[in-house]
């Protein structure tokens, strides 16, 4: 058997790895058009608990991420110059580069074969396999050849972000929102190595045109934004590495597969960032496409409706819950003239999977903190 897979991203290499592991007579290539040490981006969070899927029948995958991570108990919202603490909501950040060569050496141990820069310019280029995968993320190639067949849409969310490093640890994950003559920012800013973090900036669309980013560049873009967020970086730059001011796509398909072409990944969704779970979902997906064809060994197109049957049900309730995020923070400036209280509370509510009675069980001190301001601002 021979498995094409285009992109050298997490869903493409853990594919690499898990498929190439079930099936070691199987040819597997992988074709990514960077080289081995280049990557968009910083670093990258996942909720405590979501790594915990590889734990099953992936432990060797999980140790080797676990060793890079950086790990924090609390969330912290700074707003109206008040600094909250939301306690127990766990989170963990990796360089998205340290991911990836957890993950190609993964790949490598196994047997599969790494084709780096190369790119990919049409699908027929991938089309000697009996298994196309495309793990292309969000401009893919092979959703795009097939897009008719695919059902594919593509909507954007509001805000424009920009994703820089800064060259300082932030104790933990860190939401910072301000109020500038200008217009509005948002910043999420987390480390992801002891001396690094990644530090995400969104403005909404209006604040984006008054101060008019479209017309400058990177540099200008990323010396903009370190002013505003100076007090906040302490003495610490913001790093470049293609930050250029996007939308975040909302990208769903009507089918997942199209004959021997298989959609993973951001290829196939995308769950916004706020919610830490767009690179999970993508090695979920694996798991569950690698379980398939484990299930289907000889018969690939019930393997991917099967693929398609098991996962989508699950995929749509994580993909609800960061929409909702995605629009909280389109929304951004408007909760802004909430007290700061009141705004993390709206903050840690927003994806609709937190009610009142969870969050007093995850976040005691917090939900103690709330319910003492709202009762002193409360008239008898
Ligand atoms: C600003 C931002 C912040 C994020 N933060 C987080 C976070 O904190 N936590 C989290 O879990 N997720 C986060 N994500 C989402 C996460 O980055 C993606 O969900 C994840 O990378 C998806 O993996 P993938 O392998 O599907 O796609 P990608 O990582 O995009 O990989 C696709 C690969 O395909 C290659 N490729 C594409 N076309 C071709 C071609 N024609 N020829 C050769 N190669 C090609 C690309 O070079 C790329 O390496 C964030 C995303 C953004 C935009």
């Amino acid at each position: 058997m021979k498995i094409n897979i285009l992109g050298g991203g997490p869903a493409g290499l853990y594919a690499a790895y898990l498929l190439k592991r079930s099936r070691p007579d199987a040819t597997v290539n992988v074709y990514e058009q960077n080289n081995a040490h280049s990557t968009f981006g910083f670093g990258v969070v996942f909720s405590d608990q979501a790594l915990e899927f590889l734990r099953a029948n992936d432990e060797g995958t999980l140790d080797a991420i676990t060793e890079g991570l950086e790990t924090w108990r609390d969330i912290e919202v700074r707003i109206h110059n008040e600094r909250i603490v939301i306690d127990g909501v766990g989170f963990t950040g990796i360089a998205r580069l340290r991911l990836l060569d957890v993950l190609r050496q993964q790949a490598v141990s196994v047997g599969a074969i790494l084709n780096h820069e190369r790119i990919i310019q049409d699908v027929a280029e991938l089309d000697d396999a009996d298994l196309v995968i495309g793990a292309d993320g969000v401009n893919s190639l092979v959703r795009k050849t097939f897009e008719d067949q695919f059902g594919t849409s593509i909507e954007h969310f509001e805000n424009r972000f920009a994703w820089f490093g800064a060259t300082r640890p932030f104790s933990r994950l860190t939401q910072t929102f301000k109020q500038v003559p200008e217009g509005f920012f948002n910043a999420h800013h987390y480390r992801y190595t002891p001396d690094m973090s990644t530090f995400l900036v969104e403005v909404d669309a209006d604040t984006f045109e008054r101060i008019g980013f479209a017309n400058m560049d990177e540099e200008q873009s990323r010396q903009y934004c370190e002013k505003v967020f100076a007090e906040d970086l302490e003495g610490a730059s913001l790093v470049a590495n293609k930050s250029l001011w996007r939308r975040f796509p909302q990208i769903s398909n009507a089918k997942w597969s199209v004959g021997k072409y298989v959609l993973i990944g951001d290829a196939l969704r995308t769950a916004h960032f706020s919610i830490g779970s767009g690179t999970r979902l993508a090695m979920e997906d694996v798991q569950a496409l690698a379980k398939a064809l484990e299930d289907h060994p000889q018969d690939i197109p019930s393997a991917l409706a099967s693929f398609e049957s098991a996962r989508r049900p699950i995929v749509e309730k994580i993909v609800g819950a960061a929409n909702r995020s995605a629009k909280w923070y389109d929304d951004f400036a408007q909760h802004m003239q909430l007290p700061a209280w009141e705004f993390a509370k709206s903050y840690i509510s927003r994806s609709g999977r937190i009610d009142p009675d969870r969050l007093r069980a995850n976040s005691p001190q917090f939900s103690s903190q709330y319910e003492a301001w709202r009762a002193s601002t409360t008239p008898s």
